[in-house]
């Protein structure tokens, strides 16, 4: 059993792919339930900025072409 993978109370980001707390916004992109709804950006500065949205970017290509398969895999 992978407890932790299957923690009811965490799910996964659907932009970044980071575990996420269930109703809370994503800490690591801010994204909650298809839309930005914290601004961590605001408080990284421009190079932890750019790293991190270079990340999400890499994150959502991955994602794109794996589809859901990710969700699938113990
Ligand atoms: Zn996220």
């Amino acid at each position: 059993m992978h407890l932790f993978l299957k923690n009811p109370s965490f799910s996964q980001c659907a932009k970044c792919g980071k575990p996420v707390k269930s109703h809370h916004a994503c800490p690591f992109c801010g994204h909650y339930r298809g839309k930005e709804a914290v601004d961590v950006f605001s408080r990284l500065d421009r190079k932890q900025r750019r790293d991190r949205e270079s990340e999400i970017a890499a994150q959502t290509a991955v994602k794109e072409t794996k589809t859901s398969e990710s969700e699938a895999v113990n």
